[in-house]
């Protein structure tokens, strides 16, 4: 059976930059995503703080990385990995459908959205709940949402949607939003926005199997016909458990983004870090690759 140099899990911008870089060094390897190229910025409406853009859309950014990897011949597979397995002196990354002998692999497998864990939200996801404004904002064209939450992401979402939507109404449990405040300034600056602080939502309302509303810590109900929760994200690391990770799931390395066991790395959002940007898992991306390359020359 075919022996890779390498599997990248993840297909998000720190395991298409890893690719960039292992097949400019010659490497055989593949890269493997559940998802579509590009990971969470597919869900960015505006990116402005990424150097080379003024300003840039998710989506359209991901599709240049994808194209510059296809271009550059990228082996790219659908896999959604479910095990990693030792085989001999090498890994085996299994994925239901097929199983890939390696001698080293990169995870890159970002995050995904925290749940607010009530009872009725996963059955009204698409029915009036969604994780992402900008793959779904479009639906609620001059209507009420309600976005849950206070980081960055909950307010370039919330400003997105404000453009759209009749009400944004942003509920926060804390007194003061944890963003950058030049997206605070323009959330201020936003007549539909209406914002609720030290509130949390206690209960999801439904009218007819289609999200209707939220009851808050306060009893008090705001009425809407969309709801985007950003509550934070959690690691994608269900799959591996031989190797150090935090209480919460993020993987731990060594500067060399090394894990505990030398045959695997990890980049991008999946670290524990300081800062979960696109900057940042780029770059990890890439130093990751190169300590692969190192080892396998
Ligand atoms: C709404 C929103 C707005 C944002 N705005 C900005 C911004 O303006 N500027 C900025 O710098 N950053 C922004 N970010 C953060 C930025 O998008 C992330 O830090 C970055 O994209 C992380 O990249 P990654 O490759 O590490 O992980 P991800 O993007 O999470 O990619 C991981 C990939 O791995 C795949 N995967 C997961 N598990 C498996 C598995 N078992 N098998 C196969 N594939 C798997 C996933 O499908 C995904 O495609 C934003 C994020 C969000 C959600």
């Amino acid at each position: 059976m075919k022996i890779y140099d390498c599997v990248i899990i993840g297909a998000g911008v720190a395991g298409m930059t890893a690719a960039i870089y292992l097949k400019r060094a010659g490497l055989d390897f593949v890269l493997l995503e559940k998802g579509v190229p590009g990971g969470q910025i597919n869900k960015s409406s505006n990116i402005e703080n990424y150097p080379g853009f003024k300003k840039v859309d998710g989506p359209t950014l991901a599709f240049n990385i994808y194209e510059q990897i296809e271009n550059l011949g990228v082996v790219y597979k659908y896999g959604d990995v479910k095990e990693i397995k030792d085989s001999d002196n090498h890994k085996v990354v299994c994925t239901e459908q097929e199983e890939y002998i390696t001698k080293t692999i990169i995870i890159a497998t970002g995050r995904k959205p925290r749940e607010l864990g009530l009872d009725n939200e996963k059955k009204l996801l698409g029915s009036g709940i969604s994780y992402c404004a900008y793959c779904d904002g479009m639906l609620y064209k001059n209507k009420d949402v309600i976005i849950i939450g206070g980081g960055n992401s909950a307010l370039e979402e919330a400003l997105y949607i404000a453009d759209i939507a009749n009400k944004v109404y942003i509920v926060h449990r804390s007194s003061e939003y944890r963003a950058d405040e030049v997206l605070i300034d323009k959330v201020n600056k936003k007549e539909n926005i209406i914002k609720y602080f030290n509130k949390e939502v206690i209960e999801i309302l439904e009218n007819n199997d289609k999200f209707s509303g939220v009851k808050l810590n306060d009893e008090s109900i705001i009425n809407a016909d969309g709801l985007f929760i950003y509550i934070g994200q959690i690691p994608e690391t269900n799959f591996i458990n031989t190797i150090d990770k935090t209480k919460d799931g993020y993987i731990v390395t060594n500067e060399h983004l090394k894990t505990t066991d030398d045959k695997i790395y990890a980049s991008g959002d999946v670290l524990k870090k300081d800062l979960y940007q696109i900057a940042t898992s780029i770059g990890e991306g890439a130093l990751a690759a190169s300590n692969v390359i190192k080892i396998l020359k």
